[in-house]
């Protein structure tokens, strides 16, 4: 959007020339995993490519860089994508104001959203939704664009030395691929694969039932418009949208609410009782590292630990055990999340989170507490996925490995016993619900 938007403005100047610039929070980017460091260099050395290698990318945690390089290119406009999450909107007000101190116009642009956050609204009173299948109805009504062409007849400005893109400070585990045409190649291998099943088969932690698209929409490097504009009107496709809403639901509640980035969307939750100090400390180590001793929970967080991604069904059984069986605060676990995650999305995360801690948006009168064996039970039927992350139980056959405990030699290669009883600790959940419930 952005892209366009400049290419515009400089025909329209005369000029003619964009310089493509990427600036990044340099203190942020040594906090981040190996995987997400990977992800964003990935990212950045495909966005060079597809800009003739112009790419310019500075650092710092203040800003200035962007503003110098700006002011040494003489140029009267910025153009960026608007931001609509805390942080990205807090660092393009201060962009604005310090351009603006050296006369030059920072320009937002449109969003990284089919819909931009904060304009579909209750027809009655005009007010937000605060449940997501009413949002889907309006957000659909709302309609969108058609995907974006790139403006031609502009030229890419040739960059003066180095694109200096970061250096990952350590090794991935796999080879990160990363860029609009491997989106779209990924697309394309998705509606091959799995799209028509999409509504049976995206609940299926063994099966690759889903896009992988999340680290292309969290870098930018497709719009959700052009993946819209290739979805027809048949159940999988149906379902797939309303994924794709899901986002966009999300990044609307968190830009009317931006406190939820990190606190309660429903305050009552902020009084429960939560496990502090050295023992919870510990516990939180164990859900880390995948040592709980309950094989799905442990599946998910190796797979997060070594791929940065993590299926979706998955996510919500290992927050739900953070939360209602570890008796911990959501936003510990969200943080390890964004430490890892290469498709970490604020919006997303954050929601995702209190959706499944119960303290979030929710159309549901109950209290859901994920079993996390039964879990295991239902949505990898074979075990495979389980097998897959955890080495310590490639010995067990079928489902066996769902409750390795029961199995003659299932803990004999060093997997762990569950840390907890499971009936116990959701009725200790429960309990502490209890206590906050508004009588
Ligand atoms: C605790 C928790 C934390 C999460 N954190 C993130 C995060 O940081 N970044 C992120 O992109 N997603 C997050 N999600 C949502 C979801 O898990 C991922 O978007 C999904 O697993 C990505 O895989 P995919 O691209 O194959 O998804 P697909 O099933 O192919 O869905 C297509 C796209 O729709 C969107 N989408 C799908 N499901 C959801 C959902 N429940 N909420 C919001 N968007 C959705 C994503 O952009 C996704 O890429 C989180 C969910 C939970 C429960």
């Amino acid at each position: 959007m952005a892209l366009n938007g400049c290419a515009s403005a400089a025909i329209k100047d005369g000029d003619k020339s964009v310089l493509p610039v990427f600036w990044y929070n340099d203190k942020e980017f040594l906090s981040l995993s190996g995987v997400r460091q990977h992800s964003l260099v990935e990212s950045l050395k495909a966005l060079d490519e597809s800009t003739a290698r112009s790419l310019q990318v500075v650092s710092d945690d203040t800003m200035s860089s962007l503003v110098d390089l700006a002011i040494k290119q003489g140029v009267r406009h910025v153009h960026a994508t608007e931001s609509f999450d805390p942080e990205g909107i807090a660092e393009q007000r201060v962009l604005a104001a310090k351009l603006k101190g050296a006369g030059i116009e920072l320009v937002l642009e449109d969003s990284y959203y089919a819909v931009k956050p904060g304009t579909v609204h209750k027809p009655s009173d005009g007010t937000a939704y605060r449940v997501y299948t009413p949002f889907f109805r309006a957000w659909f009504d709302a309609g969108w664009l058609e995907p974006a062409e790139l403006t031609e007849g502009f030229i890419w400005t040739e960059r003066s030395g180095e694109s200096l893109i970061p250096m990952p400070t350590s090794e991935a585990s796999f080879r990160v691929r990363a860029g609009e045409a491997f989106a779209l190649a990924t697309f394309s291998r998705f509606q091959d694969r799995a799209l028509d099943q999409y509504s049976e088969d995206r609940n299926r932690a063994d099966l690759s039932g889903t896009s992988h698209l999340s680290h292309a929409l969290a870098h930018g490097e497709i719009h959700p418009r052009t993946l819209l504009a290739r979805l027809s009107g048949t159940e999988g496709h149906n379902v797939f949208r309303k994924e794709i809403a899901w986002r966009e639901f999300y990044a609307d509640v968190l830009y009317r609410n931006p406190h939820t980035l990190d606190d309660y969307y429903e305050p009552r939750f902020r009084n429960m009782r939560y496990d502090s100090g050295a023992s919870a400390q510990k516990k939180l180590e164990r859900w880390k590292t995948g040592t709980t001793g309950f094989p799905m929970v442990d599946a998910g967080m190796r797979q997060l630990k070594l791929t940065g991604w993590m299926h979706n069904r998955v996510r919500m059984i290992v927050a739900s055990f953070l939360v209602k069986d570890l008796h911990l605060e959501w936003q510990q676990g969200a943080n390890w999340f964004e430490e890892n995650l290469s498709d970490f999305d604020p919006a997303s995360n954050s929601h995702g989170w209190q959706w499944t801690a119960g303290c979030g948006t929710d159309a549901s009168p109950y209290y859901r507490v994920f079993n996390p064996i039964l879990q295991g039970y239902k949505f990898d039927p074979e075990g495979n996925y389980v097998r897959k992350y955890i080495p310590e139980l490639r010995h067990l056959e079928g489902i066996e490995v769902h409750e390795p405990w029961l199995i003659v030699d299932g803990l004999t290669h060093g997997y762990p016993e569950p840390m907890l009883d499971h009936k116990a600790e959701r009725d200790e959940s429960l309990a502490r619900l209890e206590e906050i419930k508004i009588k």
